[in-house]
């Protein structure tokens, strides 16, 4: 269905990398595809940034890869004919580097308006007297929690903190809004706490990194939320509504109701659109069943090694991801996923934690209907 309707205007690589598609949709509307080199690589890749220019009323783009990739995706509009200066406005699925990385050199070429969601506004910028203990506090409230080395972040992250945090950000609120005629905006926090997705018509929904084929998307973890609470407000008083695998999911069962009548709705990924010299089309329901079945199965495999006897959160990364995925940077990857998924097993009862950074089981099995009950918020 989706290959009906696309038409490949720049081949680039086999992972996608510099690919350019077009995509005509059955009522006119018209959509390109603009992918954009990304910085992981290994077992964990993503692949590129799938950024997309939606020739609306007046057009606007969604997403900007990565820092460095502005002027690129610039030159990539003049495919389509648009002019940076002819963009209404550019739109933020989330404030992750692979996303928002390219905005500042966009705005600086253009002055286009942005768009994101409230919490992208308070998480870019820095709060030197407010910071907590420990972190570093000329960071902004998006990397208080970044484990890179300072080598790193002094190499590639100094300048787009800071010109990022200079942006002016025209925000979009909780639940659904409108951003353009008949153009939805949709908050679904879990892959990151101002996560949005669009529904264009009822033909095209861009759910950037909160559904992907292929890969399960990464789930943030409800700890998260103590450190930027109090930059957040009263607004957003439960961190389990923004932060966490509980919250995710709600997020991709919301996902699936809004596509339910809908039964030709295109899905558009922020990464794997094509990878491996395939194309990746996602049926929107499968899509979310297959990775509620994904987390339940997790969850069942991190109980049933603590069944074994109490474990660290890297004893457990170690028992449930294949070994390539746990070198280097990956094992804190997978710890994280880990830990993620112990947070959901404590709320449903079925782990705690004990000395020394351990967890066990408690000998319940109540995560699988609890997954099943959690409903989205509105
Ligand atoms: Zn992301
Ligand atoms: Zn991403």
């Amino acid at each position: 269905m989706l290959h009906d309707m696309m038409e490949v205007i720049q081949q680039g690589e086999d992972n996608g990398n510099h690919m350019i598609v077009h995509l005509r949709l059955p009522s006119g509307l018209e959509i390109l595809g603009l992918a954009t080199k990304n910085f992981y690589g290994g077992d964990w890749d993503l692949g590129p940034t799938w950024n997309y220019l939606v020739l609306a009323d007046r057009p606007f783009l969604v997403d900007t890869g990565r820092t460095g990739q502005g002027n690129t995706l610039l030159e990539k509009l003049k495919t389509a004919g648009v002019s940076g200066k002819d963009l209404a406005f550019v739109v933020l699925t989330h404030g992750h580097e692979d996303h928002d990385g390219g905005l500042s050199e966009i705005v600086q070429a253009t002055g286009v308006r942005v768009k994101a969601h409230t919490l992208y506004d308070r998480l870019i910028r820095c709060y030197p007297d407010d910071a907590p203990l420990g972190v570093n506090k000329d960071f902004p409230a998006s990397c208080w929690r970044c484990s890179m080395p300072a080598s790193f972040s002094n190499e590639h992250c100094r300048a787009y903190h800071r010109e990022r945090g200079r942006l002016e950000i025209e925000t979009i609120g909780d639940g659904e809004t409108s951003i353009m005629n008949a153009v939805g905006s949709y908050h679904l926090p879990g892959h990151s706490p101002d996560a949005l997705a669009f529904l264009v018509g009822e033909e095209v929904l861009l759910v950037g990194d909160t559904l992907l084929p292929d890969i399960s998307p990464h789930p943030t973890r409800l700890c998260y939320f103590d450190q930027v609470a109090h930059v957040f407000g009263p607004q957003y008083p439960h961190g389990d509504s923004i932060y966490g695998l509980r919250a995710y999911i709600r997020s991709i069962k919301k996902l699936e109701r809004i596509g339910a009548h809908m039964d030709r709705l295109i899905v558009l990924p922020a990464h794997r659109l094509f990878y491996n010299h395939r194309w990746n089309e996602m049926v929107l329901n499968k899509r979310v069943r297959d990775l509620l079945g994904h987390h339940v199965a997790r969850c069942a495999r991190i109980l049933e090694s603590l069944k074994q006897g109490p474990k660290t959160a890297r004893e457990l990364a170690a028992a449930c991801f294949d070994a390539p995925l746990l070198k280097g940077t990956g094992i804190v990857m997978a710890e994280n996923e880990i830990l993620s998924h112990c947070e959901l097993l404590q709320t449903s009862g079925d782990v705690v934690s004990s000395n020394g950074g351990r967890f066990e089981a408690a000998g319940t099995s109540t995560f699988e209907s609890a997954i099943e009950a959690l409903e989205p918020e509105w």
